[in-house]
């Protein structure tokens, strides 16, 4: 199917798609593929007054029932769940299996979303003064700013959606200006949920803008977004978090990371080999949980690297398109400048480099292909502790437990991890409190692949936000602690007197 092909089965216009200012390109083939409106910094201001309406009428409407609002998204992705998940693949570079896979995860947290309706649970709390009871309510906090990322350029915004929706709080979404058009497909989706719910929504509830940082950071700017949710670069984060913060605003960032894999020696390599190699070259090695540090005991370091060189030297790279490929295009030539950039700097650190270069051959013309490449280092330099965006790998070695989390541990990012072993014992240490410092920590799989019933997040430069499942919808509440007195009498607290 052609491109504009793909892009009008997803309910896109031709007037959609032409006459704009952003050039959106398709990493397959690096070839245009529409030319959309940019939103005018000058539009902003009505947008947000428009959320802030939106979110005096929402807030009002019972939380089941916003529930069924996300319930039918969930049935409307079902439907066109083909038909976005191309648009994921045309737009990401994402392989078929993967681009559906990341629908299937928008269709998950709204199942999950819609039961969390009926528990936006507070507790009760037993008062210490006679005749009173005291409790936690969870209100709406008002409009969430959500912007997202180019690599997950859905699944992200439809985490924050199906909560903020349940929980009252309209949504004003900026997606990656290298991926708009899966966000206004995913629109045309939404729109077809609202027209089926009826009434109760209003206008102003789902908006979409579309631009730069520009557009961005009128959301991260405005009193009127107390929510501001951002999914990117720790660069962007540095930036967004203190200007959130600054107007006293909620920010949830999901940044970075630099995700590891302890080795250990009584693991079993080749369900670690299978694993490392689905982490670290799965979406090309452009997912924030990607496997980027591999720590093998001394012991099996050199016949797990043997294996999985062996593998890396068959993976298919090529057209996502096609039946059979594993690993797709990088989103765009800088992308590999900068892999080829970070290999360099590796080799110059004294590492032993197999892969890494680029692939031209049996792939389309004008797209960014490489090979996954294994750096075996010497050491954890800086490069290691850098993310590079991209399918590398960096092994090093060590010799005890203690050694190898200290490691894990000693980066700047802190999102996933994970330990292969067979050892109750050092399983157990990895969760524990002296182990694993990420907001994810795995035994025997992978860092990548997360689930959405889950919390999604990380600690240090990762940004500290928590996304999806557990109790993450909190995030998007303002919690109220009430204490109502039913009795004759007006006792304070801690015994105080003050008679009058
Ligand atoms: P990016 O930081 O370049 O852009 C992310 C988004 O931020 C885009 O929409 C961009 O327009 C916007 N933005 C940039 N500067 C801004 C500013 N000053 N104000 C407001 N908005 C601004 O990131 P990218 O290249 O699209 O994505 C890759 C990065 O995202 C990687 O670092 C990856 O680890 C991270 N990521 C993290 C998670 C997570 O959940 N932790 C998920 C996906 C991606």
């Amino acid at each position: 199917m052609s491109h504009r092909n793909v892009l009008t089965a997803a309910g896109l216009t031709e007037a959609e798609l032409t006459g704009g200012t952003l050039s959106v390109h398709s990493p397959i083939d690096g070839t245009e593929v529409a030319k959309v409106r940019e939103t005018r910094p000058e539009e902003m201001p009505a947008i947000i007054a428009k959320a802030q309406d939106a979110f005096r009428a929402w807030r009002e409407v019972p939380a089941p029932r916003r529930g069924e609002l996300v319930r039918l998204l969930g049935e409307e992705l079902r439907n066109a769940k083909e038909e976005l998940g191309a648009v994921v693949t045309l737009e990401a570079g994402k392989i078929v299996s993967e681009g559906l896979g990341e629908v299937q995860e928008m269709i998950d947290i709204c199942d999950f979303a819609v039961g969390q309706s009926r528990q936006l649970y507070g507790l009760t709390i037993a008062s210490e003064r006679p005749g009173h009871r005291m409790m936690e309510t969870w209100h709406p906090l008002g409009p969430c700013g959500v912007i997202t990322a180019f690599n997950f350029p859905v699944a992200v915004w439809s985490w924050n959606t199906a909560l903020a929706l349940i929980c009252g709080d309209p949504v004003i979404w900026k997606p990656s200006e290298k991926t708009p058009l899966t966000a206004m497909a995913t629109m045309k989706i939404m729109e077809r949920a609202l027209e089926r719910f009826g009434d109760d929504a209003p206008d102003g509830l789902l908006q979409l803008v579309i631009g730069g940082a520009e557009i961005g950071e009128a959301l991260v700017a405005s009193k009127d977004v107390p929510i501001l949710s951002a999914t990117g670069s720790t660069r962007m984060g540095s930036v967004v978090g203190p200007k959130v913060m600054e107007r006293w605003g909620r920010p949830i960032l999901e940044l970075g990371g630099n995700n590891a894999m302890i080795v250990a020696p009584s693991a079993d390599i080749d369900m670690a080999v299978r694993a490392i190699v689905f982490s670290a070259v799965g979406t090309a090695g452009q997912r924030c949980t990607s496997l980027r540090r591999v720590i093998a005991h001394e012991s099996i370091r050199e016949d797990l690297v043997a294996k999985l060189a062996k593998a890396y030297q068959t993976l298919p790279v090529g057209d996502p398109r096609k039946e059979g490929t594993l690993v797709g295009p990088l989103i765009d030539g800088k992308a590999r400048e900068q892999m080829r950039a970070a290999l360099k700097t590796a080799k110059e650190e004294g590492a032993h480099v197999h892969g890494g270069e680029a692939v031209t051959d049996n792939v389309p013309d004008g797209g960014a292909y490489v090979a996954p490449a294994i750096a075996e280092m010497p050491a954890q330099s800086d490069i290691v502790r850098t993310e590079t965006f991209a399918p590398i790998i960096y092994v090093m070695g060590y010799d005890t437990l203690e050694q190898a989390i200290a490691m894990q541990n000693d980066v700047p990012q802190g999102l996933s991890s994970c330990i292969f072993t067979l050892n109750m014992r050092e399983a157990e240490s990895f969760l524990s409190a002296v182990g694993s410092d990420c907001g994810i920590a795995n035994v025997n799989i992978g860092p990548s692949g997360a689930e959405i019933g889950g919390a999604f997040g990380g600690e240090k430069e990762t940004g500290g936000g928590r996304e999806s499942g557990s109790d993450a919808w909190k995030g998007y509440m303002r919690r109220q602690t009430n204490t109502v007195n039913y009795s004759a009498e007006l006792p304070l607290a801690q015994g105080v007197k003050f008679d009058i």
